[in-house]
């Protein structure tokens, strides 16, 4: 019935048959396993063979008597509670018993109960003792647990094939992790205890992984990726933050990843390189075809019967125009990107330069009964150091976008004003709008907008990822809203004194 570990044995010692069996008899049914002797040798037997508990113990026995087992008992089972059964006259005995280390005694004749109480006192504690050994060790096993646990993390961390650095609240180093000693290229005796900056070359990831550290970025959306390069510009590495919560969300300090993103880098190089060189080869021998084109169809001028063939020739030519200026464009980007791109600030007036912008682009506006407007702020701007045909190319691009994708009577705004330490120019019109979804995508290379609208309008998908470059390169800063059917608002922010 019970499980042996919940199992207690009880030895009845007594010489006297009737005792003996009543005593089983009453203990049996409180669920004790009762084994009986009735001599003290028999009894140092059966404790040699069995896992006994409590052993009930006739002091008054024939052969070895009780008062000279219970040491026996006490010497080689020291855990064997021992209760000793005396007779009316022999209280004193019973008390020098106790004193030999019985745990507690019962006087004859006993009534049931008595005896049921004196050995459920003794199950007692035992059980106690038992409970109490179960959560020693359970403890221990716990502790166990936590240890290997720490030990797993600590492997996982080792073998992870990215960079890790962790940082408590103060921004000092805890943990890292072999593969960001390598990427790194970290000299392990030059890093003193935890200083961030020992480990990060580059002073301006140092100051975010410090603000990360202090929980000043528990919105996760809100923390950007760091790019730098270590080895003179060799190797490139992409670093991902974030702080660690603990159970409250409160910041406990910040995990930095770190990936060698080299290889991408050079790939893209080599991608640029390429479109460079191919656009550069094709430039040549495009335009002259263009040149020639233009002087055949010339000489065809008066022939009647050539009509045809002059219009084919036409439509070929505006196909090698179109195909010159995706050249343009690709060469362009590709010197924005490369930061090759020879920039020669100046002051500009903005004012100027887009009334300028705005009257050339007229024309085209009128051609589809669009109203074209520039809005300049009442207070004058202050000038602008900046490359004025960068300038040129940004909102000449975007108020062309404003024009094509504007419906026939449309309206399309340039708005100037001051933001703080920036220019703000705005170009809103009410034209066809973009989804939200392809908001960030139309600043990729080559990515256009497929829609009845967009149809019949050509272009290249080359125009925002240049003005993106060129505004990036001034040091500024891009923005659109837009809603289907509603327009476009692109915002343009150029800080006044351009590093
Ligand atoms: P392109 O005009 O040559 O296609 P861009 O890079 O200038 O290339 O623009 C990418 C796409 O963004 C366009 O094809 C168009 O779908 C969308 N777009 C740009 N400007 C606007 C605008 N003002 N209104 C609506 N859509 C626009």
């Amino acid at each position: 019935m019970n499980r042996e570990s919940d199992m207690i044995r009880v030895l009845v010692v007594d010489d006297e048959r009737n005792i003996r069996e009543g005593s089983e008899r009453i203990l049996s049914r409180l669920g004790f396993e009762v084994l009986l002797a009735s001599r003290g040798d028999d009894a140092l037997q059966t404790l040699e063979d069995a896992d006994v508990h409590i052993v009930l113990l006739d002091l008054k026995m024939p052969g070895i008597e009780g008062m000279d087992v219970l040491p026996i008992i006490r010497r080689l089972k020291p855990d064997i509670h021992v209760i000793v059964v005396t007779g009316y006259a022999t209280v004193e005995t019973a008390i020098q018993a106790m004193k030999e280390g019985a745990y507690d005694f019962i006087s004859k004749p006993f009534e049931p109960d008595h005896l049921r109480i004196v050995v459920n006192r003794a199950a007692d504690k035992i059980r106690l003792g038992r409970q109490a050994e179960k959560l020693k060790q359970e403890r221990q096993r716990t502790l166990l647990d936590l240890d290997t646990e720490k030990s797993r993390v600590r492997t996982v961390v080792e073998s992870l094939p990215n960079g890790v650095i962790v940082t408590n609240t103060k921004g000092e180093v805890v943990l890292t992790n072999p593969a960001l000693i390598q990427l790194l290229e970290i000299d392990s005796d030059a890093v003193s205890e935890g200083r961030i900056e020992d480990y990060i070359p580059d002073s301006e990831l140092c100051k975010l992984i410090l603000e990360i550290s202090r929980g000043r970025h528990v919105d996760f959306d809100d923390i950007p990726d760091h790019e730098f390069s270590i080895s003179g510009g060799k190797k490139f590495i992409l670093a991902k933050g974030q702080p660690v919560l603990g159970e409250k969300r409160e910041c406990l300090g910040a995990v930095v990843n770190m990936t060698d993103i080299t290889h991408l880098r050079m790939l893209d190089q080599m991608k640029s390189d390429f479109v460079a060189k191919v656009s550069h080869e094709l430039r040549s021998p495009l335009s002259t075809i263009h040149e020639q084109l233009a002087v055949v169809i010339k000489e065809m001028a008066g022939e009647e019967k050539a009509v045809g063939d002059r219009r084919l020739l036409s439509k070929a030519r505006e196909k090698t125009k179109g195909l010159i200026s995706l050249i343009g464009d690709l060469l362009d980007l590709s010197r924005i990107e490369e930061g090759a791109i020879c920039h020669e600030p100046r002051p500009v007036d903005i004012g100027g330069l887009l009334s300028g912008i705005v009257n050339f682009m007229e024309s085209r506006a009128a051609a589809k009964q669009q109203t074209l407007t520039l809005n300049l702020p009442p207070d004058p701007i202050p000038e602008l150091t900046a490359d004025p045909l960068a300038l040129e190319s940004i909102f000449g691009n975007l108020i062309a976008n404003a024009v094509n994708y504007t419906q026939e009577g449309g309206e399309i705004r340039v708005i100037v004003d001051m933001a703080g330490v920036n220019v703000r120019v705005k170009v809103v019109d009410n034209g066809f709008g973009i989804e939200a979804r392809y908001l960030e995508k139309i600043f990729e290379r080559f990515y256009r907008v497929k829609n009845e609208n967009t149809r019949y309008i050509t272009g290249t998908g080359l125009g925002l990822p240049i003005v993106k470059g060129l505004v990036d390169s001034l040091g500024g800063f891009i923005d659109v809203e837009s809603a289907p059917g509603m327009g476009s608002t692109f915002t343009v922010l150029l800080p006044v004194d351009n590093p």
